[in-house]
């Protein structure tokens, strides 16, 4: 054998006794077979048989696995990033001719996806008020799927998942429920009897700001299957390395997501008592609006929040954002520091009015002391404060 032929021979390493306490990264695009017979009989392996690494190596099994575990489902598709589990999940069960309601407080490309991608492959796609059941239901007749998302985004309105199942139950739709700001740790929507959920993994899971995958989780065996072929149809997998990192991220995420909403609940409720805030938009505090059926569903919360300022003060909301130190702006959420991000609503409301001003403000509480993070609202408030002052000297 030529030297640079010997190089590329693989040694055997046994790992007999190798059991170690972390997922190994497993990297492939060929899987190798023992003998031609077994290569030409490879689909016999099935759905989770190692037959091509875009179908997933044992790493991916792992995680898909996790997640499974965590959601009480059946099976997990990864996917590139959280929209495409949205986007994914929808595709898998609508076809020409069906029709979706979502709840007008989606995520934002989600939406989007909603208006251009799907009328252009005939499926029309309506929005409800997220916590009208009764509007819900008459509109209900027809529907395909019926699409959740609970807290909503921006505005976290809680919806009621068991009630909306009900509703779906009784037209013949299905439901899919955007879960990413509870976590599974939180809220399982299939043991209520929903029947896709999807995940940004990006956000609690990965839980350090530098990856993007999503996850859809069925409880119904050939749902999943369904899935998992027409992702490998589409080409859809997910690189070993990110999975690893998502991995590693659900370590410490039920910490981190404790943490996080304990800081968040303490800031919320300083932040309600402070002038210029009319309302704090957080079902886990006592009061808010959507408490009472975060009280009774979910386990738990994320450090996720949005503030509304009164006329005097949203004018200045940007403006004052520039004294923050410790907060920086950005968008996301789920990650060790905090973030702000002015966002607005009007835009993304077609089934409901918002008479809110033009931004909120949303916050992600991060792993910070949340002495330091009242301190940069302080900060904040006061340049608020300096902004309405000049303002008036200036109109005078
Ligand atoms: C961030 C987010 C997504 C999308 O996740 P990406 O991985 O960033 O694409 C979907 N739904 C909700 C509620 C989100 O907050």
């Amino acid at each position: 054998m030529r030297e640079e032929t010997r190089s590329l021979r693989q040694v055997p390493v046994s790992i007999e006794g190798y059991d170690s306490l972390t997922v190994p990264v497993h990297r492939a695009s060929t899987i190798l077979y023992a003998d031609a017979d077994s290569f030409a009989r490879r689909s016999d392996r099935g759905a989770d048989g190692y037959v091509y690494g875009l179908y997933g190596t044992p790493t991916h099994r792992h995680l898909e696995g996790r997640i499974t575990d965590m959601q009480r489902g059946v099976r997990t598709v990864l996917l590139p990033s959280g929209q495409a589990a949205n986007a994914f999940a929808m595709l898998a069960v609508l076809k020409t001719g069906d029709r979706v309601l979502l709840p007008d407080t989606c995520y934002g490309p989600t939406r989007d996806f909603s208006q251009t991608d799907l009328p252009a492959l005939g499926i029309t796609a309506e929005f409800y008020d997220p916590t009208d059941l009764a509007a819900l239901e008459r509109r209900a007749a027809g529907a395909r799927l019926i699409w959740a998302e609970s807290p909503g985004s921006l505005t976290l309105e809680m919806q009621d998942i068991p009630a909306i199942v009900a509703i779906a139950r009784r037209h013949g739709a299905m439901t899919g429920c955007d879960n990413t700001w509870a976590s599974p740790l939180n809220f399982r929507p299939l043991d209520h009897g929903v029947d896709l959920v999807a995940e940004a993994l990006s956000k609690h899971f990965g839980g350090h700001s530098d990856l993007l995958m999503g996850s859809v989780t069925v409880a119904e065996p050939d749902l999943g299957l369904r899935i998992k072929a027409q992702m490998g149809r589409y080409g859809i997998g997910v690189s070993p390395d990110d999975v690893a990192l998502v991995m590693r991220g659900i370590e410490t995420m039920a910490v981190r997501m404790a943490r996080a909403s304990a800081s968040a609940l303490r800031l919320a409720g300083w932040l309600q008592e402070q002038p210029h805030v009319t309302r704090v938009l957080y079902p886990p505090l006592p009061g808010a609006e959507g408490h009472a059926i975060w009280a009774r569903d979910f386990q738990g919360a994320a450090g996720l929040f949005s503030v509304v300022f009164d006329e005097a003060a949203a004018p200045h909301v940007m403006a004052a954002l520039d004294a923050l130190r410790v907060i920086s702006i950005g968008a996301s959420f789920g990650g060790t520091r905090s973030l702000a991000a002015p966002s607005a609503v009007g835009p993304l409301r077609s089934a409901t009015r918002w008479s809110g001003p033009e931004f909120v403000l949303r916050l992600s509480v991060g792993l910070e002391a949340p002495e330091d993070l009242e301190d940069d609202l302080t900060r904040f408030l006061a340049a608020i404060e300096t902004c309405i002052a000049a303002g008036k000297i200036k109109k005078s």
